[in-house]
């Protein structure tokens, strides 16, 4: 790493005494220090946490660590920027609680609601704005993964977007806003509702969608709650039922798709002890139910919570669930 190593030296001054490191001393003519935790940079004309981030973090997409170690405040030429280069503390333990991550829920997004599962593209347009204006960081369920398993950290303001289902709106309202605000989601599907009609998803659809960046995720074959059984139900009969709508459907998926399918969101939030186990056993790595809450990193990664966003037009009911932070 050329600018680490050239970092290591730590007195620039020194340096420019010195005629042959002409170069080295241009290129780090904005720098002010270094220590094996940060680096401190004097912003220059058209530097943003995400240029700074490329330069310094190995990704412009880092540029949250620079942001939240300045507690949002935009970068003006000018400006020392402090950029930690050690990762922040996994698991997002501080002295006094610990980091939690909300998970969003939303289902049909309509330009008239119709119901209260159905919100307006006006509203989900508000909310994102909200969330972009103040500094939530959207992140994907392969992100939260590795921060459930402690190996890495994430942004202070961290949310997730979750919508389930498989409806036309994911397509025709949802995806555009999200990229417009620029926030990534997953798509939990049941399979059987797709390609079902005007009002649902195509399987052609949702390979767009995954080539635009979304993820494609699993919500059971038919949307029987798992956890209810039907009467008279043989234990053969569930653990054949069990397989269909949690072992075959991510073959199915996965062979429609491409890609893996690692993450499941029980429908209805309904889940016991089997179909955990059966959940576990197929290889899915997270299981998502439907019970309020923010997820620290130490939850039962196969009971994590989220929070349904229904038809409100005030902000305050969904300001409430960008719960990120839990005092001990
Ligand atoms: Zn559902």
């Amino acid at each position: 790493m050329g600018h680490r190593s050239l970092l290591s030296l730590g007195l620039v001054l020194s340096l420019a005494a010195c005629a042959p490191a002409l170069q080295e001393v241009k290129e780090a003519r904005e720098l002010e220090r270094a220590s094996e935790d940060f680096v401190v940079v004097v912003a220059r004309e058209g530097d943003t946490a995400r240029t700074l981030a490329a330069k310094y973090l190995k990704g412009a997409d880092r540029a949250w660590i620079i942001n939240d170690f300045r507690d949002g405040a935009p970068i003006k030429p000018g400006d020392v920027v402090v950029i930690p280069i050690r990762p922040r503390r996994l698991g997002g333990i501080e002295a006094d609680g610990h980091q939690v991550v909300p998970i969003l829920t939303y289902h049909d997004i309509e330009v008239v609601s119709k119901s209260r599962f159905a919100i307006t593209a006006e509203l989900f347009e508000q909310q994102l704005r909200y969330l972009k204006e103040n500094g939530y960081v959207g992140i994907t369920l392969d992100e939260l993964d590795r921060f459930l398993r402690y190996e890495q950290a994430l942004p202070k303001k961290a949310v997730v977007i979750t919508i389930d289902d498989g409806y036309k709106s994911v397509k025709t309202f949802a995806a555009p806003l999200l990229k417009k605000y620029g926030f990534p989601a997953t798509f939990f599907i049941y399979t059987d509702f797709i390609g079902g009609g005007k009002h649902s998803l195509s399987w052609d659809d949702l390979r767009e969608l995954k080539t635009q960046g979304f993820d494609v995720q699993a919500h059971s074959k038919t949307h029987n709650n798992l956890a209810v059984p039907p009467p008279n139900e043989s234990p053969a009969e569930r653990a054949a039922r069990l397989d269909s709508e949690i072992v075959g459907l991510k073959q199915l998926m996965e062979n429609r798709l491409g890609g893996e399918v690692r993450y499941f969101a029980y429908p209805y939030g309904g889940f016991d002890p089997e179909v955990v186990a059966k959940v576990k056993g197929a290889g899915y790595t997270v299981g998502f139910g439907a019970k309020k809450g923010s997820n620290p990193f130490f939850i039962d990664r196969y009971r994590l919570k989220r929070y349904s966003v229904f038809m409100e037009k005030d902000l305050t009911k969904f300001v409430q669930m960008l719960q990120i932070f839990e005092k001990d």
